[in-house]
């Protein structure tokens, strides 16, 4: 983990004043830390039946897609609004400034799913808070939780629900 730490870049006032954002594309561009990330990401759901994992736009999209393919499971792309082309169930939320949207295809997830929701980054919380909620009003049998990076000061956790397993590679 301390190779993979080595690798984030913190780029101080993006995308605004006062953000130390960890910046993800020093890891992945690096072979070494990519396959430790695509090895540990799956570790955590090795024997857990997982059939669908769900990444969120866009740079769950990358660490996502390599733990479905790792897992032998689906990859689920949640998107911001208009993006999809069929038929999507959505969900709003609240962000530091104004509201945002997130969309689902209506078909993604299925009742017999065991559903891993992945992201890059966990900070207020407030997105992933949305698309659990739109993976749970589709009723899988289980959904797991993960980010590669969690930053502990921002209390992202607080705001997921009490039944969520919630796992992260790396907490600052
Ligand atoms: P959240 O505040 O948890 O809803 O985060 C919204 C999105 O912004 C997540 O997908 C994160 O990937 C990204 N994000 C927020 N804060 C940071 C940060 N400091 N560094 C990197 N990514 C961030």
């Amino acid at each position: 983990m301390e190779y993979i730490k080595s690798k984030v870049r913190d780029v101080i006032d993006f995308p605004k004043k006062g953000i130390v954002f960890k910046d993800l594309t020093t890891v992945f561009k690096d072979p070494r830390a990519l396959h430790i990330i695509g090895w540990d990401l799956s570790q955590l759901y090795r024997d857990k039946g997982v059939t669908k994992v769900v990444g969120i736009e866009s740079r769950g999209f990358i660490g996502g897609s390599i733990l479905a393919f790792e897992l032998g499971a689906g990859f689920v792309p949640a998107r911001k609004p208009g993006k999809l082309p069929a038929d999507t169930v959505s969900c709003s939320y609240d962000k530091e400034y104004g509201k945002d949207t997130i969309e689902i295809h209506r078909d993604a997830i299925t009742p017999d799913d065991i559903v891993v929701i992945h992201d890059d980054v966990l900070a207020t919380g407030g997105t992933m808070a949305a698309v659990y909620e739109l993976v749970k009003s589709m009723n899988p049998k289980k959904i797991y939780v993960n980010f590669i990076i969690e930053l502990g000061g921002l209390n992202g956790r607080s705001v997921l629900p009490a039944d969520a397993e919630v796992t992260s590679l790396i907490t600052y």
